[in-house]
């Protein structure tokens, strides 16, 4: 794939909220998202986010807008879960862009000589937001060699980096059934044990985290049994979103051996609502990570020269932290980390052709997470285990509350966007959910 007209710098789009400099969502971008009103009547159908507006692929495919291979998309598009549009073929989907692209690029009135619907376009902030996909397997890896680092020097001090690391994109299968779009999120209870106790308590998580992470949707998917060789991979990317994998890390420590993770994670991953596709990220694709001289290159099975030269993908990823008492004093959210997905260790196509190398399938619409993104920076550490050193070097918050965890009423927001020199900005919209003791 390459940039088209859809990348074009100088498109604007007669939604105005759409034209505003700094905007997430102008022309260029055209995330999917699944949305309705606030109705019980309604029905979730996809759309495409623009500006401040959501525009209808439900209304787009009423009115016969679109001809060809867009005309096919538009129909899949507005169904209620976005599998289907994702089972497509990249033709399909790029002539749904281009479409969407010149129609909002248009007059405003008509396209392709037919009058636009009143409703083609729906306020975001008046909207319902799904999730995009039924979500079949979310599998979360572990591709930030900074983050590994970080976390493996805490517990293994005098062995940081276990000997696979190098050569394997570790991952393990996470539970799909709790990625939600909640806006709050339990504290969840489980089986902790301190290292000074005899047997171990059971009760509300006192080291509770958010992670970092960028998430991909895939695509077309492999059948049981076949591979996804690393040169078709990122064809296997229908595109990105932020995660949030949520983590007890108290539990997780007394849980995690010998097989990993398991409630410590499994309570909740929170994902931002819009998709920014493969193709719009195209004008921000970068060149691997440069692996430290004497790492070894990776083994055939994951190295494609096209995936090193720009397999990786220049996002720029920040969380915020939000307290009750900041809220309350009305100061803004805190930032706490700031950093780039360009310099994991594993590109995504490199996971998805080691996930399927086994045979094991992938499908439309499952969900992928690439693990904690940090960076070498101080400021750069993608989860409070690693700011505060497990807690030993708590972060004062601009009302003078310490967190070495997470508290109720924490609110943690993470922001994504794309900047380079002769591109249009364009954003992944927020990742935000609070902490709260139990359901309001
Ligand atoms: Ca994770």
């Amino acid at each position: 794939m390459s940039t088209n007209l859809t990348h074009d710098p100088s498109l604007r789009c007669w939604v105005e909220s759409a034209n505003v400099p700094g905007c997430d969502f102008p022309i260029q971008n055209l995330p999917f998202c699944v949305f309705s009103e606030f109705d019980e009547e309604a029905v979730p159908r996809g759309g495409i986010a623009i500006g401040d507006q959501i525009l209808d692929m439900a209304a787009c495919a009423d009115a016969s807008l679109f001809g060809g291979r867009a005309a096919d998309a538009v129909f899949v598009a507005a169904q209620s879960t976005l599998n289907e549009l994702m089972s497509m073929d990249q033709d399909h989907l790029s002539a749904l862009r281009a479409e969407v692209s010149a129609l909002l690029s248009g007059d405003g009135h008509t396209y392709r000589g037919i009058p636009l619907p009143r409703n083609i376009l729906y306020p975001m902030d008046g909207a319902v937001i799904y999730l995009p996909t039924r979500i079949g397997n979310y599998t979360d890896f572990y591709a930030s060699i900074f983050h590994a680092t970080n976390v493996g020097s805490m517990f293994r001090p005098d062995n940081p980096l276990l000997p696979n690391y190098k050569w394997v994109p570790i991952g393990y299968h996470g539970r799909a059934s709790s990625v939600s779009l909640k806006e709050t999120v339990i504290r969840p209870h489980g089986q902790t044990k301190a290292p000074n106790e005899s047997a171990p308590t059971f009760g509300p998580s006192q080291q509770l985290d958010y992670e970092l992470e960028v998430g991909a949707f895939i695509a077309r998917g492999n059948a049981l049994g076949d591979n996804i060789p690393i040169g078709d991979a990122s064809e296997s990317l229908f595109g990105f979103c932020l995660v949030n994998d949520w983590s007890a890390r108290d539990i997780q420590s007394w849980e995690y051996q010998p097989l990993g993770p398991f409630l410590s994670k499994s309570f909740a991953t929170n994902i931002s609502p819009f998709i920014v596709t493969r193709e719009a990220l195209e004008p921000f694709r970068s060149p691997v990570y440069a692996r430290p001289e004497g790492d070894p290159a990776p083994l055939d099975y994951l190295n494609d020269e096209t995936d090193q030269a720009e397999g990786a993908y220049d996002i720029q990823l920040e969380v915020y932290i939000s307290s009750e008492q900041m809220r309350d004093a009305e100061l803004p959210p805190m930032r706490l980390s700031h950093g780039t997905f360009k310099d994991m260790y594993w590109t995504m196509a490199q996971m998805v052709a080691h996930h399927t190398s086994n045979g094991c399938d992938l499908r439309p619409g499952d969900l992928i997470a690439s693990g904690t993104v940090s960076g070498p920076g101080k400021d750069e550490r993608g989860c409070m285990l690693e700011i505060t050193r497990r807690g030993a070097e708590p972060v004062t918050l601009p009302t003078g509350e310490q967190r070495q965890f997470l508290e109720d009423g924490d609110e943690v927001i993470m922001r994504g966007y794309c900047e380079r020199e002769g591109s249009v900005r364009i954003g992944f919209g927020e990742c935000r959910a609070m902490i709260v003791a139990e359901e309001g």
